[in-house]
Protein backbone atom coordinates (compact mmCIF):
# COMPACT_ATOMS: atom_id res chain seq x y z
CA UNK A 1 0.00 0.00 0.00
CA UNK A 2 0.79 3.42 -0.58
CA UNK A 3 1.44 4.25 2.99
CA UNK A 4 4.27 1.52 3.73
CA UNK A 5 7.24 2.68 4.67
CA UNK A 6 11.03 1.10 4.67
CA UNK A 7 12.68 1.07 7.71
CA UNK A 8 16.36 0.13 7.95
CA UNK A 9 17.12 -1.73 11.16
CA UNK A 10 20.83 -1.54 12.83
CA UNK A 11 20.31 -4.09 15.77
CA UNK A 12 24.22 -3.27 17.02
CA UNK A 13 26.46 -4.75 19.58
CA UNK A 14 26.37 -5.80 23.01
CA UNK A 15 22.29 -5.31 24.39
CA UNK A 16 21.32 -3.99 20.92
CA UNK A 17 20.01 -6.95 19.43
CA UNK A 18 18.19 -7.52 22.63
CA UNK A 19 16.30 -3.89 22.69
CA UNK A 20 15.79 -3.68 19.24
CA UNK A 21 13.67 -7.20 19.22
CA UNK A 22 11.25 -6.30 21.44
CA UNK A 23 10.85 -2.60 20.16
CA UNK A 24 10.24 -3.87 16.29
CA UNK A 25 7.53 -6.32 17.80
CA UNK A 26 6.29 -3.37 19.73
CA UNK A 27 6.00 -0.95 15.96
CA UNK A 28 5.01 -4.40 14.10
CA UNK A 29 1.85 -4.63 16.53
CA UNK A 30 1.20 -0.67 16.33
CA UNK A 31 1.26 -0.83 12.36
CA UNK A 32 -0.93 -4.17 12.18
CA UNK A 33 -3.39 -2.47 14.54
CA UNK A 34 -3.84 0.49 11.87
CA UNK A 35 -5.26 0.37 8.75
CA UNK A 36 -3.77 3.85 8.21
CA UNK A 37 -0.52 2.54 7.62
CA UNK A 38 2.61 -0.35 7.26
CA UNK A 39 5.75 -1.08 8.23
CA UNK A 40 8.43 -2.80 6.45
CA UNK A 41 11.47 -3.59 8.32
CA UNK A 42 14.78 -4.67 6.61
CA UNK A 43 17.79 -5.70 9.17
CA UNK A 44 21.04 -4.04 7.82
CA UNK A 45 24.38 -5.64 9.53
CA UNK A 46 27.37 -3.11 10.44
CA UNK A 47 29.02 -2.61 13.79
CA UNK A 48 31.62 -3.80 15.93
CA UNK A 49 30.53 -7.86 16.27
CA UNK A 50 30.06 -7.61 12.42
CA UNK A 51 33.50 -6.73 12.17
CA UNK A 52 34.88 -8.90 14.12
CA UNK A 53 33.15 -11.79 12.33
CA UNK A 54 33.47 -11.07 8.80
CA UNK A 55 36.60 -7.64 8.70
CA UNK A 56 33.28 -5.12 7.55
CA UNK A 57 32.04 -2.89 10.01
CA UNK A 58 29.45 -1.22 7.43
CA UNK A 59 28.75 -3.00 4.19
CA UNK A 60 27.93 -1.13 0.88
CA UNK A 61 24.78 -3.33 1.38
CA UNK A 62 23.91 -2.34 4.73
CA UNK A 63 24.69 1.54 3.70
CA UNK A 64 22.28 0.93 0.58
CA UNK A 65 19.73 -0.08 3.01
CA UNK A 66 19.99 3.10 5.07
CA UNK A 67 19.95 5.37 2.17
CA UNK A 68 16.94 3.74 0.44
CA UNK A 69 14.79 3.30 3.65
CA UNK A 70 12.46 5.92 4.83
CA UNK A 71 14.00 5.74 8.15
CA UNK A 72 16.18 4.51 10.27
CA UNK A 73 15.84 2.73 13.43
CA UNK A 74 19.47 2.27 14.92
CA UNK A 75 20.50 0.40 18.59
CA UNK A 76 23.79 0.75 20.20
CA UNK A 77 27.37 0.40 17.92
CA UNK A 78 30.62 -0.69 19.27
CA UNK A 79 32.31 -3.04 21.79
CA UNK A 80 35.54 -1.57 23.68
CA UNK A 81 37.68 -4.84 23.00
CA UNK A 82 36.64 -5.04 19.02
CA UNK A 83 38.99 -1.66 17.22
CA UNK A 84 40.23 -0.89 13.91
CA UNK A 85 44.16 -1.79 13.73
CA UNK A 86 44.36 2.35 14.36
CA UNK A 87 42.88 1.64 17.77
CA UNK A 88 39.54 4.22 17.28
CA UNK A 89 36.66 2.73 17.62
CA UNK A 90 33.77 1.29 15.56
CA UNK A 91 30.62 3.58 15.40
CA UNK A 92 28.42 3.11 11.88
CA UNK A 93 26.27 5.53 13.60
CA UNK A 94 28.92 8.22 12.94
CA UNK A 95 29.47 7.02 9.06
CA UNK A 96 25.85 7.60 9.25
CA UNK A 97 25.54 10.95 10.79
CA UNK A 98 28.69 12.22 8.15
CA UNK A 99 27.32 10.22 5.27
CA UNK A 100 23.83 11.37 5.00
CA UNK A 101 24.21 15.19 6.41
CA UNK A 102 22.63 14.22 9.33
CA UNK A 103 23.32 17.94 11.38
CA UNK A 104 20.19 17.99 14.05
CA UNK A 105 20.97 15.70 17.19
CA UNK A 106 17.78 15.74 18.24
CA UNK A 107 17.72 14.49 22.51
CA UNK A 108 14.42 15.54 24.23
CA UNK A 109 14.63 15.46 28.18
CA UNK A 110 11.56 14.19 29.76
CA UNK A 111 10.46 14.30 33.88
CA UNK A 112 7.22 12.90 33.77
CA UNK A 113 5.56 13.05 37.48
CA UNK A 114 6.30 10.29 39.42
CA UNK A 115 9.61 9.57 37.62
CA UNK A 116 12.84 9.38 39.68
CA UNK A 117 15.27 12.31 39.32
CA UNK A 118 18.15 13.49 41.37
CA UNK A 119 16.32 17.05 41.28
CA UNK A 120 14.31 18.49 44.08
CA UNK A 121 11.27 19.24 41.85
CA UNK A 122 8.66 21.24 42.80
CA UNK A 123 5.25 20.08 43.33
CA UNK A 124 3.42 20.19 39.96
CA UNK A 125 6.59 20.58 37.77
CA UNK A 126 7.51 18.31 35.07
CA UNK A 127 10.30 18.79 32.64
CA UNK A 128 9.46 18.72 28.60
CA UNK A 129 12.43 19.92 26.56
CA UNK A 130 14.25 19.36 23.37
CA UNK A 131 17.51 19.77 23.27
CA UNK A 132 19.07 20.45 19.30
CA UNK A 133 22.75 19.83 18.98
CA UNK A 134 24.28 20.51 15.61
CA UNK A 135 26.22 17.42 14.90
CA UNK A 136 28.53 17.74 11.77
CA UNK A 137 30.52 20.15 12.63
CA UNK A 138 31.41 22.88 15.34
CA UNK A 139 34.49 22.00 17.46
CA UNK A 140 34.06 18.64 16.00
CA UNK A 141 34.45 19.72 12.85
CA UNK A 142 38.60 18.32 12.98
CA UNK A 143 37.93 15.25 15.21
CA UNK A 144 40.51 12.93 14.71
CA UNK A 145 43.11 15.20 12.54
CA UNK A 146 43.69 17.75 15.67
CA UNK A 147 47.29 19.21 14.91
CA UNK A 148 49.56 18.19 17.51
CA UNK A 149 53.53 18.92 18.53
CA UNK A 150 55.31 18.46 21.24
CA UNK A 151 54.37 21.91 22.78
CA UNK A 152 50.96 22.97 21.20
CA UNK A 153 47.85 21.32 20.28
CA UNK A 154 45.01 22.75 17.43
CA UNK A 155 42.06 22.04 17.17
CA UNK A 156 39.41 23.76 14.72
CA UNK A 157 35.58 24.98 15.24
CA UNK A 158 33.91 25.49 12.40
CA UNK A 159 30.34 26.89 11.96
CA UNK A 160 29.14 27.26 8.39
CA UNK A 161 25.86 29.38 6.92
CA UNK A 162 25.33 26.49 4.94
CA UNK A 163 24.44 24.48 7.47
CA UNK A 164 23.52 26.68 10.35
CA UNK A 165 20.40 28.08 8.50
CA UNK A 166 19.43 24.77 8.19
CA UNK A 167 19.91 23.38 11.50
CA UNK A 168 17.49 26.70 12.52
CA UNK A 169 15.05 26.02 10.38
CA UNK A 170 14.94 23.09 11.67
CA UNK A 171 14.50 24.49 15.34
CA UNK A 172 11.59 26.56 14.68
CA UNK A 173 9.81 24.30 12.81
CA UNK A 174 10.46 21.62 15.69
CA UNK A 175 9.27 24.08 18.14
CA UNK A 176 6.19 24.76 15.94
CA UNK A 177 5.53 21.52 15.75
CA UNK A 178 5.57 21.12 19.79
CA UNK A 179 3.31 24.28 20.42
CA UNK A 180 0.95 22.95 17.70
CA UNK A 181 0.76 19.48 19.76
CA UNK A 182 0.21 21.35 22.98
CA UNK A 183 3.69 20.29 24.45
CA UNK A 184 6.21 23.53 24.63
CA UNK A 185 5.80 27.16 25.21
CA UNK A 186 6.88 27.85 21.67
CA UNK A 187 10.08 29.68 23.25
CA UNK A 188 13.13 28.73 21.14
CA UNK A 189 16.74 29.47 22.72
CA UNK A 190 20.00 29.89 21.23
CA UNK A 191 23.21 28.37 23.27
CA UNK A 192 26.06 30.22 22.52
CA UNK A 193 29.17 32.08 24.16
CA UNK A 194 29.07 34.73 21.75
CA UNK A 195 30.15 37.25 24.31
CA UNK A 196 33.73 35.46 23.74
CA UNK A 197 33.83 33.89 20.78
CA UNK A 198 33.12 35.51 16.99
CA UNK A 199 31.89 32.06 15.80
CA UNK A 200 29.19 32.05 18.15
CA UNK A 201 28.29 36.00 17.37
CA UNK A 202 28.29 34.62 13.81
CA UNK A 203 26.28 31.86 15.01
CA UNK A 204 23.74 33.83 16.84
CA UNK A 205 23.22 36.11 14.23
CA UNK A 206 22.11 33.77 11.87
CA UNK A 207 19.47 31.82 14.37
CA UNK A 208 18.09 35.68 14.85
CA UNK A 209 17.57 35.65 11.31
CA UNK A 210 15.70 32.70 11.36
CA UNK A 211 13.09 33.85 14.21
CA UNK A 212 12.32 36.80 12.35
CA UNK A 213 10.42 34.36 10.22
CA UNK A 214 8.53 33.19 13.25
CA UNK A 215 6.53 35.88 15.09
CA UNK A 216 4.29 33.44 16.38
CA UNK A 217 7.15 31.84 18.76
CA UNK A 218 9.62 33.52 21.08
CA UNK A 219 13.42 33.49 20.63
CA UNK A 220 15.88 34.56 22.45
CA UNK A 221 19.65 33.29 23.87
CA UNK A 222 21.62 31.58 26.69
CA UNK A 223 25.36 31.38 27.20
CA UNK A 224 26.07 27.76 27.43
CA UNK A 225 27.63 28.36 31.23
CA UNK A 226 24.26 29.58 32.58
CA UNK A 227 22.42 27.26 30.35
CA UNK A 228 24.00 24.42 32.42
CA UNK A 229 22.90 26.10 35.80
CA UNK A 230 19.64 26.86 35.07
CA UNK A 231 19.18 22.92 33.43
CA UNK A 232 19.69 21.87 36.78
CA UNK A 233 17.80 25.21 38.37
CA UNK A 234 14.97 25.30 36.21
CA UNK A 235 14.76 23.16 33.40
CA UNK A 236 10.94 23.03 33.40
CA UNK A 237 11.18 27.07 31.96
CA UNK A 238 13.38 25.48 28.78
CA UNK A 239 11.15 24.53 25.22
CA UNK A 240 13.31 24.12 22.54
CA UNK A 241 17.34 24.46 22.98
CA UNK A 242 19.37 25.30 19.90
CA UNK A 243 23.48 24.57 19.96
CA UNK A 244 27.06 24.18 18.72
CA UNK A 245 28.29 20.16 18.74
CA UNK A 246 30.73 20.12 21.71
CA UNK A 247 28.13 22.16 23.86
CA UNK A 248 25.00 19.77 23.41
CA UNK A 249 27.08 17.09 23.20
CA UNK A 250 27.89 17.66 27.06
CA UNK A 251 24.41 19.46 27.75
CA UNK A 252 22.70 16.07 26.58
CA UNK A 253 24.72 14.10 29.15
CA UNK A 254 23.59 16.59 31.74
CA UNK A 255 19.51 16.29 30.39
CA UNK A 256 19.95 12.41 30.83
CA UNK A 257 21.23 12.79 34.24
CA UNK A 258 17.93 14.68 34.84
CA UNK A 259 15.87 11.89 33.55
CA UNK A 260 17.66 9.36 35.90
CA UNK A 261 19.96 8.10 33.50
CA UNK A 262 20.76 6.77 30.14
CA UNK A 263 18.04 3.88 30.18
CA UNK A 264 15.38 6.56 29.63
CA UNK A 265 17.31 8.62 26.58
CA UNK A 266 16.22 8.69 23.11
CA UNK A 267 17.80 10.55 20.49
CA UNK A 268 17.39 11.26 16.59
CA UNK A 269 19.73 11.91 14.19
CA UNK A 270 17.50 14.29 11.25
CA UNK A 271 19.31 15.75 7.85
CA UNK A 272 16.80 17.17 5.12
CA UNK A 273 16.19 13.26 3.57
CA UNK A 274 17.11 10.95 6.37
CA UNK A 275 16.95 10.40 10.02
CA UNK A 276 18.44 8.12 12.04
CA UNK A 277 16.59 7.06 15.49
CA UNK A 278 18.75 5.53 18.44
CA UNK A 279 18.48 5.74 22.07
CA UNK A 280 21.60 7.90 23.72
CA UNK A 281 23.32 4.73 25.59
CA UNK A 282 25.95 2.67 24.62
CA UNK A 283 25.75 -0.84 24.02
CA UNK A 284 26.87 -1.56 27.70
CA UNK A 285 28.75 -4.72 27.62
CA UNK A 286 28.75 -5.12 31.13
CA UNK A 287 25.15 -6.36 31.27
CA UNK A 288 24.77 -7.58 27.31
CA UNK A 289 23.52 -11.32 26.90
CA UNK A 290 21.66 -10.60 30.43
CA UNK A 291 18.21 -9.39 29.45
CA UNK A 292 18.19 -7.15 31.94
CA UNK A 293 18.53 -4.02 29.69
CA UNK A 294 16.26 -1.11 30.01
CA UNK A 295 14.50 -0.72 26.40
CA UNK A 296 12.84 2.10 27.08
CA UNK A 297 15.03 4.29 26.09
CA UNK A 298 14.91 2.24 22.40
CA UNK A 299 11.22 2.43 22.46
CA UNK A 300 11.07 6.03 22.92
CA UNK A 301 13.05 6.64 20.01
CA UNK A 302 11.53 4.22 17.77
CA UNK A 303 8.32 6.95 18.67
CA UNK A 304 10.08 9.73 17.87
CA UNK A 305 10.08 8.17 14.44
CA UNK A 306 6.97 7.57 14.18
CA UNK A 307 6.18 11.09 15.06
CA UNK A 308 9.10 11.93 12.61
CA UNK A 309 7.95 10.24 9.42
CA UNK A 310 4.07 10.79 10.36
CA UNK A 311 4.90 14.60 9.71
CA UNK A 312 7.22 14.31 6.93
CA UNK A 313 4.50 12.11 5.53
CA UNK A 314 1.29 14.13 5.86
CA UNK A 315 0.02 10.83 8.18
CA UNK A 316 -1.39 11.73 10.85
CA UNK A 317 -2.20 8.06 12.73
CA UNK A 318 1.63 8.04 13.06
CA UNK A 319 1.96 10.98 14.87
CA UNK A 320 -1.31 9.86 17.25
CA UNK A 321 0.59 6.57 17.80
CA UNK A 322 4.03 8.19 18.17
CA UNK A 323 2.01 9.77 21.06
CA UNK A 324 0.50 7.05 22.28
CA UNK A 325 4.12 5.06 22.30
CA UNK A 326 5.74 7.68 24.59
CA UNK A 327 2.72 8.12 26.67
CA UNK A 328 2.65 3.97 27.47
CA UNK A 329 6.34 4.29 27.85
CA UNK A 330 5.76 7.46 30.41
CA UNK A 331 2.86 5.74 32.33
CA UNK A 332 5.17 2.62 32.98
CA UNK A 333 7.96 4.37 34.83
CA UNK A 334 5.63 6.62 36.55
CA UNK A 335 3.07 3.60 37.74
CA UNK A 336 6.71 2.00 38.75
CA UNK A 337 5.45 -1.79 38.70
CA UNK A 338 7.98 -3.24 36.26
CA UNK A 339 10.77 -1.15 36.07
CA UNK A 340 14.48 -2.50 35.07
CA UNK A 341 17.36 -2.86 37.63
CA UNK A 342 19.17 0.75 35.95
CA UNK A 343 16.02 2.10 37.26
CA UNK A 344 15.70 0.60 40.58
CA UNK A 345 13.49 -2.21 39.88
CA UNK A 346 14.35 -5.97 38.81
CA UNK A 347 12.28 -6.85 35.73
CA UNK A 348 13.99 -7.75 32.63
CA UNK A 349 14.01 -6.19 29.21
CA UNK A 350 11.16 -8.69 27.53
CA UNK A 351 8.70 -7.82 31.03
CA UNK A 352 9.53 -3.73 30.87
CA UNK A 353 8.63 -4.34 26.86
CA UNK A 354 5.38 -6.27 27.71
CA UNK A 355 4.59 -3.69 30.15
CA UNK A 356 4.60 -1.18 27.18
CA UNK A 357 2.63 -3.38 25.06
CA UNK A 358 -0.12 -4.12 27.95
CA UNK A 359 -0.10 -0.84 28.41
CA UNK A 360 -1.05 0.40 24.99
CA UNK A 361 -3.56 -2.74 23.87
CA UNK A 362 -4.83 -4.09 27.07
CA UNK A 363 -5.60 -1.09 29.70
P1 LIG B 1 29.33 4.70 24.45
O1 LIG B 1 30.64 5.39 24.59
O2 LIG B 1 29.33 3.58 23.45
O3 LIG B 1 28.15 5.62 24.31
P2 LIG B 1 29.21 4.52 27.25
O4 LIG B 1 30.62 4.50 27.69
O5 LIG B 1 28.43 5.80 27.38
O6 LIG B 1 29.09 3.93 25.80
P3 LIG B 1 27.16 2.69 27.90
O7 LIG B 1 27.32 1.50 27.04
O8 LIG B 1 26.08 3.64 27.55
O9 LIG B 1 28.55 3.41 28.05
O10 LIG B 1 26.98 2.20 29.38
C1 LIG B 1 27.20 3.03 30.53
C2 LIG B 1 26.59 2.36 31.74
O11 LIG B 1 25.17 2.45 31.65
C3 LIG B 1 26.92 0.86 31.84
O12 LIG B 1 27.10 0.51 33.20
C4 LIG B 1 25.70 0.20 31.29
O13 LIG B 1 25.45 -1.08 31.81
C5 LIG B 1 24.58 1.16 31.65
N1 LIG B 1 23.52 1.15 30.61
C6 LIG B 1 23.58 1.71 29.38
N2 LIG B 1 22.47 1.48 28.70
C7 LIG B 1 21.66 0.76 29.51
C8 LIG B 1 20.36 0.20 29.37
N3 LIG B 1 19.63 0.34 28.25
N4 LIG B 1 19.86 -0.51 30.40
C9 LIG B 1 20.55 -0.66 31.54
N5 LIG B 1 21.78 -0.15 31.74
C10 LIG B 1 22.34 0.55 30.74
Amino acid sequence: MANTFDIAVFAGDGIGPEIMAPTVEILRKMADASDKYDLRFVDAPAGAAHYAKTGESFPATSMEIAKSADAILLSAMGLPDVRYPDGTEISPQIDLRKALTLFAGVRPVTVKAGQTTPLNMPEGKEIDFVLIRESTEGLFYTQGRGEVSENEARETLLITREISEKLFKFTFALAQNRKKAGRGTGRVTCVDKANVFRAFAFFRDMFDAEAANHADLKADHAYVDATALWMVQKPWDFDVLVTENMFGDILSDLGAGLMGGLGLAPSADIGLEHAVFQPCHGSAPDIAGQGVANPMAMILSAAMMLDWLGLEKGNAAMVEDARRLREAVEDVVAEGRVLTRDLGGSAGTDEAARAVLDMLFVS
